[in-house]
């Protein structure tokens, strides 16, 4: 069942995912979010701590876990 509350569970197989999209968005290669933690699956570990980030694109509305969860926006590694 669907549900708004269900969090993004930080796990190996979820970061797998998440890379696919986040590895290949415009915003994570402009910021080098690589370098900075946490540096994959922001919609579960929270916003990355780069310390400046221009936000180009966002290819979570793409990502199956942000269907699964229910997410909005997006944006994840600059909004948390
Ligand atoms: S959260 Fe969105 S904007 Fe940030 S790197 Fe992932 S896909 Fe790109
Ligand atoms: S919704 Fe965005 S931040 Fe969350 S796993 Fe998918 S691509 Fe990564």
């Amino acid at each position: 069942m669907k549900s708004s509350t269900v969090s993004v569970e930080d796990t190996p197989e979820n970061r797998q995912i998440c890379m696919k999209y986040c590895g290949g968005c415009p915003t994570y290669k402009y910021n080098s979010l690589g370098k900075f933690q946490p540096d994959t699956l922001f919609c579960g570990r929270g916003r990355s701590s780069a310390p400046s980030m221009k936000e180009v694109n966002c290819y979570c509305p793409a990502c199956p876990l942000f269907d699964k969860h229910n997410l909005v926006i997006g944006r994840f590694c600059h909004r948390g």
